[in-house]
């Protein structure tokens, strides 16, 4: 038996046998081939093979996601038979006479830039999509399987390190639990384990090999372990930790139902914080007020092209409608920094936390801000939605961000589509800019909400995704804390309510502080609800 001990992210216990996250880095060589019409017969077969695929890609996506979200499946089907796209392929094999993952790839690369070269946001989506395809075919060609896990059993996922793109395409039905060598307590992977109510480990180090690929483990998520080959008697022990920690979970549950109230009678919203739309079924089981988070920037992370207004339209309706009049703060996109979109062709930067991220984005390319906006109007008259914006340091900002949904609104009444007028509209505290005037910022706005994860590395200027920085990176210092009394202070006095939907919020032992503070709202996990709730009834 090993035992490796990492950072845990979330507690609970759960056996089963560990998968390696597969990646295909390959490089591909160029090499010369004789007879062409053969190459050109074995690129050919890989094509059908690849268009296989996607078919039952497409059947598959059918059934779990709808129709419409399947389409990109039958897209790709058609890009694989392009003429152009095949002509190229061919010409170079037998042009240059060479092999034909070559072929492929240079032909993938060629239309890849020529699509990011064009004007056409639609277009300039189409660059990720040919690369799609044609890592599909190179895939066949080098006899590699998918990326990702491939089982048929639910699994603990092991990697070096996951991204978030890599995140959102596993199938969640599948994954006990995560272990990783790298990667920090405060990353996206360690929010997703969380919302998904499972144990997480990271900073195992280099001690966690591949070759435990297939060996049974124990994850324990309460005590940071991991136990590879387990024996018996701890077999035994851990079963019955696993047990006491659902009965513990389950007796949790009587609190359903109860209200969020002090001893005294204070009452607090305990909100969800959702990264998907199928994450709604967590928040009612667990509970919860409302959802004082959902990052929207998932939806696009899971896609390999823009998503369009219909597409979103069609998740923030089912959302608000599944939530049957409950609150559901949306946040716009908030990509860069960790959250990569290929699509999206961000430069690399030196500084990606300190970049072009977020609302900058947003406000510097307002066609792909609006597309969001629009969608969110119109699925406002479904439900209560209420919008927040990302990364605000000015009060310029939000003069833009309202300017921009006055064209909006002026839109869509002229084609006379349903929204409502009164939708909230807040903005995130998580800069120490926005602290600073948050008196002038609450005078524009409905409400705020602390995203203490990005307050914590601004304010401390500690980069919350170096996992050497997990020892210095205090959420509790008392700059931290500081901050967000100021700006409850300031929404107060402006009459607006104030809420924190960073992870500070879902930390029991600063609910007190934050109860004094007078925060409105916290937002979680839906899995801390409870435990919230707890605490908050338990405090005088
Ligand atoms: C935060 O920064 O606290 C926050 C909630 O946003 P994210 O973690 O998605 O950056
Ligand atoms: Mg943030």
């Amino acid at each position: 038996m090993i035992i490796l001990t990492g950072k845990s992210v979330f507690g609970g216990v759960e056996i089963g046998r560990i998968a390696f996250y597969k990646r295909n880095e390959r490089q591909v060589k160029r090499w010369h081939v004789s007879d062409t019409k053969a190459e050109v017969k074995r690129f050919e077969d890989a094509k059908t093979a690849a268009v296989n695929q996607l078919r039952e890609l497409y059947e598959k996506a059918v059934k779990d996601v709808g129709e419409e979200n399947a389409m990109i499946f039958e897209m790709h089907q058609m890009m694989l038979e392009d003429a152009d796209y095949l002509e190229s392929i061919i010409h170079i094999i037998t042009g240059q006479q060479v092999n034909a993952e070559y072929a492929v790839s240079t032909t993938a690369d060629n239309f890849a830039q020529m699509f990011s070269a064009m004007e056409d946001a639609y277009m300039q989506g189409r660059a990720a999509d040919v690369k799609d395809i044609s890592e599909c075919v190179l895939n066949i060609l080098s006899g590699k399987g998918q990326t990702g896990i491939d089982t048929e059993e639910p699994v603990i996922v092991a990697a070096d390190d996951l991204v978030p793109s890599e995140t959102v395409q596993l199938d969640k039905r599948m994954v006990l639990g995560f272990a990783t060598m790298y990667g920090s307590a405060n990353s996206h992977t360690a929010i997703l384990a969380r919302t998904m109510n499972i144990p997480a480990l990271v900073g195992l180090g280099n001690f966690l090999r591949p070759e435990y690929d297939g060996h049974l483990a124990i994850i324990d998520g309460l005590d940071g372990k991991i136990y590879i080959d387990p024996d018996d008697d701890t077999l035994e022990k851990m079963r019955k930790k696993q047990a006491d920690d659902r009965a513990k979970r389950t007796l949790l549950l009587e609190l359903k139902g109860k209200e969020n109230l002090t001893r005294s009678g204070q009452s607090i919203q305990l909100y969800a914080n959702i990264g998907n739309s199928s994450d709604v079924g967590l928040v009612l089981q667990n509970d919860a007020g409302g959802i004082g988070l959902f990052r929207s920037e998932f939806l696009y992370l899971e896609n390999d092209t823009f998503p369009t207004e219909e597409q979103q339209f069609a998740v923030y309706k089912r959302v608000a409608e599944n939530m049957a009049g409950k609150k559901v703060i949306i946040r716009t996109l908030d990509i860069g920094a960790d959250k990569q979109v290929d699509y999206f062709h961000l430069d690399k930067e030196e500084n990606p936390a300190l970049g072009y991220r977020a609302i900058r984005i947003c406000l510097t390319r307002p066609e792909i801000f609006k597309i969001q906006l629009r969608a969110l109007f119109r699925a406002s008259a479904f439900g209560q939605i209420a919008v927040m914006f990302p990364m605000i340091t000015s009060v310029g900002e939000v003069k833009q961000i309202k300017q921009i949904l006055e064209e909006v609104k002026a839109e869509l009444r002229e084609a006379k589509v349903p929204y409502r007028e009164d939708m909230e509209i807040g903005i995130m505290i998580e800069t120490p800019a926005a602290v600073m005037v948050s008196r002038e910022l609450a005078k524009e706005v409905d409400f705020f909400s602390v995203g203490t994860n990005d307050l914590t590395q601004y304010t401390l200027a500690i980069d919350r995704q170096n996992p050497k920085l997990d020892a210095f990176y205090d959420a509790h210092h008392p700059a931290v804390l500081a901050m967000i009394q100021m700006a409850a202070d300031s929404a107060h006095a402006e009459g607006k309510w104030i809420g924190i939907c960073g992870e500070l919020g879902a930390d029991l032992s600063l609910t007190e502080t934050f109860l004094k503070m007078g925060i409105d709202e916290l937002s979680v996990s839906p899995s801390m609800i409870l435990p919230l709730r707890k605490r908050v009834r338990e405090i005088e």
